[in-house]
C-alpha cells in the first residue's frame, strides 16, 4: 500500500531547499509510482541549486533515480516489462518519440524534450524529481531493470558509467588500442576510465589539479595509465613524450568550469583525431582558443549532452557483473534532508570534505 504523502525537497528559490509532504497519486493505464531508493548527485544538481540553469520553481531536484516499483499501471507494466517490486533505473530525459529528431534516432535532443527534476511543482502530479521519498514515473519515460541485490548507492552509479560509456566511447568511436586523454578526475571522468578501458583503449591518460590527487589515484586503480597533475607538470609535454609526438586519438573534456583544458584539448589530440567536449562552462567564452589548429590538425570536435539507453545499458550490465570495483568512487551517503550538504559537499564548499560519486538515500 502506497502511503497518502511523500517527503520531498523542494527547491522554492536559488540555494533555497524545503521539506513539503506532497501527495502521491494514483497510477494511470500507462504510469507509475517508485520509492527512491537512491537519488545520484552531479554537477548539474549544483548548477540547478544556484539557480544557473533558470529552470522553473519551485520544483523538486534529483534527475538521477534509482527506485523500486511501488503502483504501476497495465499498460506501463506490458510496455517497460516491469511490475511492483522490481528496481528499476530511470532515464533522465522525457522524449515524445515520435518527433523528427527523435525518429532520427537522437531521442535525448527531442523537440518536446522535457527533463526529471526540471518540471515545476505545478505541472501535475508534481512529484517529478528524486529528491523525494516517491518519484511519479510518466508514460513517455524510459525504465531499465536492474538486480535488487546491489546497494542503492553502486546501482544508482548507472548514471556516471552511462556517461563514460557514451562520451569516452560511443561518440568518439574509441577503438582497440587507441590512446585516450580523460581531462577532469571527477565521477564522469573516472567513469571515463572505466568505458575507456572496457573498449579496449591501449593508453588512457587522466589530467587534474593537486587537489584531485585522490581521485587520481583512483583513476590509476580503474585502469589508467598515466596521470598528471597540471599545476605541477607540463601536460601538454607530457602527453608528447606519452605518445610518442603523436598526440591523443581521443580527448574527453570532462571538467567543470575550467576553460583551459578545451583550448589545450587542441594541443592533446592527434591529426585527424577526436575530441569530445562535455563539461559546461557556464556559457563564457573560451580564451585563446585557436581555431587554426583544428583545421591544420584536421580535428572533430564533438560536444556530449546526458546519455542515451546503449550508454546506460552498457553501465548497467557492468554494474551488474560486479568485476570492477566501481564503489571506489562512491564516497558519501547523505539523507532527504541532507540535500544542500550533499550539493555542498560535491561543490568544495565544505571544509576539508569533498564526494567524487555521491547520492541522497531517502529513510523510508
Ligand atoms: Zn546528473
Ligand atoms: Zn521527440
Amino acid at each position: 500500500m502506497l502511503p497518502k504523502k511523500s517527503m520531498a525537497m523542494v527547491q522554492t528559490a536559488p540555494r533555497k531547499l524545503e521539506r513539503h509532504d506532497l501527495p502521491i497519486p494514483g497510477v494511470a493505464h500507462d504510469s507509475a509510482i517508485i520509492r527512491i531508493e537512491a537519488c545520484g548527485i552531479c554537477g548539474s544538481d549544483y548548477e540547478q541549486y544556484e539557480g544557473v540553469l533558470n529552470t522553473p520553481l519551485p520544483a523538486i531536484p534529483g534527475h538521477e533515480p534509482l527506485g523500486v516499483i511501488e503502483a504501476i499501471g497495465d499498460g506501463a507494466a506490458e510496455k517497460w516489462g516491469v511490475d511492483v517490486g522490481d528496481r528499476v533505473a530511470v532515464e533522465t530525459m522525457l522524449s515524445c518519440h515520435c518527433c523528427d529528431t527523435c525518429l532520427g534516432g537522437s531521442y535525448h535532443l527531442c523537440d518536446r524534450r522535457e527533463i526529471y527534476s526540471y518540471i515545476p511543482l505545478t505541472t501535475e502530479p508534481a512529484l517529478w524529481g528524486a529528491y523525494s521519498q516517491y518519484m511519479y514515473v510518466a508514460p513517455n519515460s524510459v525504465v531499465h531493470k536492474m538486480d535488487k541485490s546491489l546497494p542503492a548507492e553502486v546501482a544508482v552509479m548507472f548514471n556516471p558509467l552511462g556517461a563514460g560509456f557514451r562520451w569516452a566511447v560511443e561518440i568518439p568511436e574509441t577503438k582497440i588500442g587507441d590512446t585516450v586523454v580523460i581531462l577532469g578526475p571527477g565521477q564522469r571522468g573516472l567513469a571515463s576510465v572505466i568505458a575507456a578501458r572496457q573498449a579496449g583503449a591501449g593508453t588512457i591518460v587522466v589530467t587534474g589539479l593537486s587537489a584531485d590527487a585522490e581521485k587520481l589515484k583512483i583513476a590509476k586503480a580503474f585502469g589508467a595509465d598515466y596521470v598528471i597533475d597540471v599545476e605541477n607538470e607540463n601536460a601538454i609535454e607530457r602527453i608528447k613524450e606519452i605518445t610518442k609526438g603523436r598526440g591523443a586519438d581521443v580527448v574527453v573534456e570532462v571538467t567543470s568550469y575550467a576553460t583551459a583544458p578545451v583550448r589545450e584539448s587542441l594541443e592533446y589530440v592527434r591529426r585527424g583525431g577526436t575530441v569530445v567536449l562535455a563539461g559546461v562552462k557556464g556559457f563564457r567564452a573560451i580564451p585563446d582558443f585557436v581555431s587554426d589548429l583544428i583545421v591544420m590538425k584536421e580535428i572533430t570536435i564533438k560536444g556530449a549532452i546526458g546519455v542515451t539507453s546503449s550508454g546506460y545499458k552498457k553501465a548497467i550490465k557492468l554494474i551488474e557483473d560486479r568485476k570492477i570495483p566501481i564503489e571506489k568512487m562512491h564516497t558519501h551517503n547523505f539523507s532527504l534532508e541532507e540535500a544542500e550538504l550533499a550539493i555542498k559537499t560535491l561543490s568544495r564548499q565544505v571544509p576539508g570534505d569533498e564526494s567524487i560519486h555521491s547520492c541522497l538515500i531517502p529513510e523510508q
